[in-house]
């Protein structure tokens, strides 16, 4: 292999990489073929130690600059990111397994997007003031302190930027630990942002499994917690900085619906749908993975997607024609083929795939089943793999409680050329991101995030600037103090 995977060391801290063997090794995988790529070790109790004094030491520097010399640090950063792109996209791809041809366009660009629209926001952040007569009120937004990110696996330089960069545009500090699954390219992102002149200390990352996580979140150095993973670990980790009453941005798992209704445009309604369920192997949070097809269009809409699957190059993700990647570990691979047997099982109709390809690697074809019913396992859990669940529907009202009849709400989707339709169904969907004749687009300009089981609190857009700073109210009494006795 010409392209070195082999990080310098391990954790990225106080601005250089730093290695310490004695923890426990964690082994790096390339999905497309099995092989070992890279060793990393878990962070020790000292690795941890080193991070978070570095981190609150540089805070204070970081928050003492302006907010438009903080900002034209990231913008700087942005422009590395940018100018790196392909070397990113390479190492994303061995990270992850994601197409060259997807990672090429979705993740150090969208990571570039969150540094440079946060490092343009981060000069206009102000307070205000409040006039009560004589006297008056003014308002300071002031960071948090040092805040801890906590990554998935799916987009590991995406979820590294969007914490980062509203984080420190608020001149706070942030201690990253990515995914031990795809361990790689956060360093990256520390390394960069080091490069373009953030303070030492100001972004480290950290390796390890949970419990590096959960030792971050529990030290009260920490004054916020952002967590990009499943509900089961959102649960203890908000649970854990409930106890010392921390700031939290939950970004949670789904089951997201996308409702197409007879009279949508079928090639846009299938692309989206295809968009939504496959894109990344299906490893993304967000997807629209109960897809509701009303019954006068749904022959229509298995036949063309059918036969646009079949156009999917799947293979080398490498090669910048594949279009279709594996899973990103074995594990996941396995959870995944476990639910395809529990929708035959259920009796759900597989129209297409539901086999693991005979080669290296984790892939796994791209898979539909119809005549889905609500009560089956594979319409109400989180598959996170390319599994597209179909269901037949008659009216609005009913898709409307139906898409709603689930603990999640992360996303949701609505394909119609009924102007007024789409607005009303929108409004009545139980989601934080809604899409309409569209799915899946996540602009850094755009709130993310979920509601009900999906989470708390927003990430990108101006929202996120609330859940990295707070406010603090000062009274200014002009005349004397009037005290009863
Ligand atoms: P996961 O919950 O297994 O792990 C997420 C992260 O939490 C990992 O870094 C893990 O090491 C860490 N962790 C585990 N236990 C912890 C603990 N007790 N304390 C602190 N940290 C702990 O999730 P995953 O399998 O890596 O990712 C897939 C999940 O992430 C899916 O449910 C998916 O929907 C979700 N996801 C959500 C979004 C979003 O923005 N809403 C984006 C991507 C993925």
């Amino acid at each position: 292999m010409s392209y070195d995977t082999q990080p310098k060391a391990s954790h990225f801290i106080d601005g250089g990489y730093v290695e310490d063997t004695s923890g426990t090794p964690i082994a790096v995988i390339y999905p497309a073929t099995g092989e070992q790529i890279a060793t990393v070790h878990a962070a020790t109790p000292a690795i941890i130690e080193r991070a978070l004094a570095s981190a609150q030491r540089a805070q204070k520097q970081w928050a003492a600059m302006t907010g438009t010399e903080r900002g034209r640090i990231l913008r700087r950063a942005a422009d590395i990111m940018r100018e790196r792109n392909r070397d990113l996209s390479v190492l994303e791809t061995y990270d992850t397994g994601k197409p060259l041809q997807e990672t090429l366009v979705a993740d150090a660009t969208s990571g570039a997007d969150a540094l440079e629209y946060f490092g343009g926001l981060a000069g206009s952040l102000t307070g205000e003031h409040i006039q009560l007569g004589e006297d008056w009120v003014y308002t300071r937004r002031e960071p948090l302190g040092v805040c801890v990110g906590i990554g998935a696996w799916n987009y590991p330089t995406q979820i590294a930027c969007w914490k980062a960069a509203p984080a420190l545009a608020c001149g706070n500090a942030m201690v990253f630990k990515p995914s031990e699954t795809t361990p790689l390219c956060a360093l990256k992102v520390a390394e960069i942002l080091h490069e373009a002149g953030a303070p030492a200390g100001i972004c480290n990352v950290v390796q390890g499994m949970g419990e590096v996580g959960a030792s971050l979140v529990t030290d009260p150095r920490v004054a916020k917690v952002s967590l990009t993973g499943s509900v089961p670990t959102g649960k203890k980790v908000y649970a854990a900085a409930a106890a010392q009453m921390k700031h939290v941005t939950m970004e949670l798992g789904g089951k997201s619906p996308l409702i197409v209704f007879d009279d949508a445009n079928l090639e846009n309604a299938v692309g989206g749908a295809i968009l939504g369920n496959f894109y990344s192997s299906g490893q993304v949070c967000s997807n629209g993975t109960r897809v509701f097809v009303q019954k006068g269009i749904k022959q229509a809409f298995l036949d063309r997607l059918a036969e646009r699957l079949s156009n999917a190059v799947i293979g080398d993700p490498l090669d910048e024609a594949t279009s279709f990647g594996p899973m990103v570990s074995e594990k996941q691979l396995n959870i995944v083929q476990d639910y395809i047997a529990t929708g035959q099982a259920e009796g759900a109709r597989l129209v297409t795939g539901g086999e693991r390809l005979q080669r290296d690697g984790f892939f796994l074809q791209p898979t539909v089943f119809a005549d889905v019913t609500d009560n089956m396992t594979i319409a109400r859990e989180e598959i996170f793999g390319p599994v597209m669940a179909v269901l037949d529907f008659d009216t609005e009202d009913e898709a409307i409680s139906r898409a709603n009849d689930t603990e999640y709400g992360l996303s949701a989707g609505v394909f119609t050329n009924d102007v007024t339709r789409a607005h009303r169904v929108v409004a009545q969907l139980q989601a934080g991101t809604c899409f309409i004749n569209s799915y899946n687009d996540a602009p850094v300009e755009a709130p993310f995030g979920g509601t009900k089981m999906s989470g708390v609190g927003r990430e990108n857009s101006r929202e996120a600037l609330n859940h990295y700073s707070e406010l603090k109210s000062v009274y200014v009494r002009m005349g004397d103090v009037e005290a009863p006795f």
